[in-house]
């Protein structure tokens, strides 16, 4: 079962902050999507709405709402980028 934070203080549609249950923190993920301009800008790209990069950070409080989120992670903190806008 995926714990999710629903907050309405979330003012990003492609935010979402979710607990991951393999490193046991919990995750804010960040997408960004490509719009007509970038389609224009990079070949790469085929679709309005293909993820361009997407940002994953561990965080122990809703950077929106403020309110503190159950961790049980020992692990240091560490974030993840991915870059889809070229290969
Ligand atoms: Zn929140």
């Amino acid at each position: 079962m995926i714990k999710q934070h629903i907050c309405t203080a979330i003012n990003n549609e492609h935010a979402s902050l979710v607990f991951d249950e393999d490193y046991q923190q919990w995750q804010l993920t960040l997408l960004t999507l490509a719009t007509e301009d970038d389609l224009e800008n990079n070949n790469q790209l085929e679709n309005v709405g293909d993820i361009i990069d997407q940002i994953v950070l561990p965080v122990n409080f809703c950077p929106y709402c403020g309110e503190k989120l159950q961790n049980n992670s020992k692990q240091p903190a560490t974030y993840v980028y991915h870059d889809f806008s070229h290969w």
